[in-house]
């Protein structure tokens, strides 16, 4: 047994065996026959349905979701560890289907844990119930994104899409940028300031804003250069009226949205992961069958001990992963600062792993149809999603120190 698998109950071995064999019979085959397709600049058919179908079919795209609805429900005391391992293995297959489908387990447990009943009885089912039905979680905007992530929690750092109500009625005001899955998501989970005199942490609120409703556009697909099959978006609201009850927190959503952001970097690092799995695999594929100099590439040390390298970030990766993991499911004091850690060194480890496999392929790391390259671009976008590196370290010594580190960095009060 290796690293892989030590550790895992029968139920997470089984899933990601299953997932393993998705992976292997329908995504590699198709991103290796269908290079082109990621640079398709038509959004809508750049993934084909029936990718989403066929994960639908494992089910692996409703993880998330409660099982009175519908959802595949996983042991709750390891739910995040079993996310972490899908994770991992979809996007071991391609990032941006990874992307995808975990923002709809991401969104589920936030709904599962703060939209009212009447809300999961009418949105859960719509879920279940359509393979190509997306979630997404809208909080950047064009001037706001790592300062909210700290948060400076002062009014002047506040957002600047703003809800305001009326007559049994919010109305929304503003913009949101690089948001996943926010050209194609049916049901937009959106942010917005409902008191400007206080800071983001009092502030903020959170609303559920189906697609279609009349002042919501989807402004645009960004196109990026890794992750492709997951369709970035930008939202504009004009005077975008959601009823009252679509509410799912007053003031406090940020802080809330914990919910959230520790399954959801625990799920960031394991795609990380699955991505550097992915260099790894073919580059020791590689090395064992690519002969140069009258030997294949192993023999030659250099090319070994770059190998060694990949192996032992990986691993390191992973057992940050799992202790990060565990601390969640297990709601211990340090997840915070543990999802943090990870997240930010998955994403620098794994890009070095990427750059090795480049490296280690020689010209053909570099060629689009050989599909190495690609593995760089997507690891390279893991580096801010979710907060940037340097936010990201500066939360992980802000929950150690929250007297002087975390304190608002602007004039003494
Ligand atoms: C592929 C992708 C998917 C994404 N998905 C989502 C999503 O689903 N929902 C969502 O809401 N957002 C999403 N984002 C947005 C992502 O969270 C932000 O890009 C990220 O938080 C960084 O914000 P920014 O791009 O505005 O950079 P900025 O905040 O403008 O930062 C620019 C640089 O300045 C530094 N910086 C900024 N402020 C400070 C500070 N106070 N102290 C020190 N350094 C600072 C940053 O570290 C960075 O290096 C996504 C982004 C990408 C690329």
């Amino acid at each position: 047994m290796d690293m892989i698998d030590r550790g895992l109950s029968e139920e997470q071995r089984l899933m990601r065996e299953s997932c393993r064999a998705f992976v292997n019979d329908f995504v590699t085959p198709f991103i290796r026959r269908e290079w082109q397709r990621e640079w398709s600049m038509q959004p809508d058919g750049r993934l084909p349905r029936e990718i989403l179908a066929a994960a639908d079919k494992i089910g692996i795209r409703t993880l998330g979701v409660p099982e009175e609805f519908g959802g595949t429900q996983l042991e709750p005391a390891t739910e995040v560890q079993t996310f972490a391992i899908i994770a991992e293995e979809i996007a071991r297959g391609d990032s941006g289907l990874a992307d995808k489908l975990v923002q709809i387990w991401k969104v589920s447990v936030l709904l599962r844990n703060l939209a009212p009943r009447h809300l999961q009885e009418r949105w859960f089912p719509k879920v279940v119930g359509d393979p190509g039905f997306l979630l997404a979680h809208c909080l950047t905007e064009p001037r706001g994104a790592s300062d909210r992530w700290l948060p400076y929690n002062v009014p002047e750092a506040a957002m600047h899409t703003k809800a305001v109500a009326t007559g049994g009625e919010w109305v929304i005001n503003g913009r949101k940028q690089f948001i996943s899955n926010g050209y194609d998501a049916s049901l937009f989970v959106v942010y917005a300031n409902t008191n400007p005199k206080v800071g983001m942490l009092q502030g903020t609120s959170s609303f559920l804003v189906p697609r279609g409703t009349p002042g919501l556009t989807i402004a645009r697909c960004n196109e990026t250069m890794g992750g492709r099959f997951m369709n970035n978006g930008e939202l504009v609201f004009e005077d975008c009226r959601v009823p009252a009850d679509h509410l799912l927190v007053e003031g406090d959503a940020l802080g809330k949205a914990g919910v959230y952001f520790r399954p959801g970097k625990i799920i960031q690092a394991a795609k990380n992961l699955g991505v550097g799995m992915a260099a790894f695999e073919r580059t020791a594929d590689y090395v064992q069958n690519y002969v140069q100099g009258g030997r294949i590439l192993i023999k030659h040390q250099a090319v070994a001990l770059r190998l060694a390298e990949m192996a032992t970030s990986l691993a390191a990766v992973r057992a940050l992963l799992r202790e990060a993991a565990h601390a969640v499911d297990a709601r211990a004091p340090d997840a915070d600062a543990l999802c943090n850690m990870v997240k930010v060194f998955a994403s620098e480890e794994v890009f070095k792993v990427a750059q090795h496999a480049m490296e280690l392929h020689g010209g053909n790391g570099v060629m689009l149809d050989f599909g190495i390259e690609k593995l760089v671009r997507d690891a390279a976008v893991f580096l801010h999603m979710d907060g940037t590196v340097d936010v990201s370290r500066f939360k992980i010594v802000k929950s150690m120190f929250p007297r002087t580190a975390g304190a608002y960095a602007g004039p003494e009060g």
